[in-house]
């Protein structure tokens, strides 16, 4: 049977031009630097961001937490908002891996204020850590764009203190179309920018982590310690490849499908949907109006051939992706508004 898989983007399996990438990817041992496709998925990535240089990794968790040990030194404090991935979805890796401390700021709708970010920048002192580094996330996982305005005052905020700012671009390419303006204009903030392949751009794998080659070639290095270093890994950078020159302009899509989803759920009675938020791909509402149980509506949706997460602090989330058409909008929205009414 198939699915209609709303769950998240991550989702997405590789479409048939990247199966046939892989089946006939040039490879070699990436270790020795000798993987073609490797090299050219790491030099077109870094074109594509205006950076220097850039590096494979395996998941997006491993890209950001590579990039605070790059740049941080034990002890080090990492300022960035109490809201976003690095805090509350990477497992405490920041302790283990970089051994540094989270200094997280409230956000509003994603963005901290430059203010106290800049207050909180640490003076030389014998009792203070060094501050190390600053983060910022574009899209935010809870499907937020922030502005580039906002990214610029925090950078400026950054270089003035020489304190080097990295994003956590996951779905840089989703908050690029979202701003109408190209990815580079977003990684022109950062001296060092993650982006995924695994999400909205199909790829069965792996992350990117970009910025100078000095610092790229630090963090290969590292990238080697903790256990990243890959041999005939051209198989999985092909298909990257594809993601990235052939899957970006379908992310426009998923947006607007977001959108057709959200302008349908709002039609139903007792549905609260965050229009306003559907920024990217995800729409977030509040079913609690409708007195239905969302557990309830979860498992009677997966009767009907469509997968959604259970309610996360009382709001739901879909997700739309590359396998969700626009006719299985009309069909989820049909079903939800079905199951309410029984
Ligand atoms: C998904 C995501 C990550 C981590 O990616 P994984 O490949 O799942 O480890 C990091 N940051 C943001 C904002 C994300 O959405």
């Amino acid at each position: 049977m198939r699915y209609i898989d709303l769950r998240s983007d991550t989702v997405t399996v590789p479409t048939p031009e990247m199966y046939e990438a892989m089946a006939t990817a040039k490879v070699g041992d990436d270790v020795y630097g000798d993987d073609p496709t490797v090299r050219e998925l790491e030099e077109y990535s870094a074109e594509l961001l205006g950076k220097e240089a850039a590096l494979f990794v395996p998941s997006g968790t491993f890209g950001n937490q590579l990039a605070l040990f790059t740049h941080c030194e034990r002890g080090d404090e990492v300022i960035l908002g109490e809201d976003c991935h690095i805090v509350a979805y990477e497992v405490g890796a920041a302790a283990v891996i970089a051994g540094v401390q989270l200094r997280t700021l409230p956000t509003v709708k994603g963005e901290m204020d430059p203010a106290a970010v800049e207050a909180r920048i640490r003076a030389e002192n014998i009792h203070y850590p060094r501050t190390g580094l600053i983060c910022l996330e574009n899209a935010y996982s809870n499907g937020r764009v922030v502005s580039l305005e906002y990214m610029k005052s925090i950078f400026e905020i950054a270089q003035k203190h020489s304190i080097p700012v990295h994003l956590d671009g996951a779905r840089i390419f989703n908050a690029a179309i979202s701003l109408g303006v190209e990815a580079k204009e977003l990684a022109r903030y950062a001296d060092s920018v993650m982006f995924c392949l695994s999400k909205g751009l199909c790829a069965p794998i792996g992350s990117i982590l970009a910025g100078t080659r000095d610092f790229i070639a630090v963090a290969r290095k590292k990238r080697k310690l903790m256990g990243g270093g890959m041999r005939q890994v051209g198989v999985l950078a092909a298909p990257g490849l594809v993601a990235l020159k052939k899957m970006i302009p379908y992310l426009a899509e998923d947006h607007k499908n977001a959108e057709l989803l959200g302008a349908e759920l709002a039609k139903i009675p007792g549905i609260k949907v965050f229009s306003e938020d559907i920024q990217i791909n995800m729409v977030f509402c509040d079913i609690s109006a409708t007195g239905y149980d969302p557990e309830l509506l979860v498992r009677k949706l997966y009767e009907r051939g469509i997968k959604v997460n259970a309610a996360e602090n009382g709001l739901m989330r879909f997700v739309t992706n590359y396998w969700v058409s626009r006719d299985d909008i009309y069909y989820v929205a049909g079903c939800i508004r079905e199951i309410l009414a029984s």
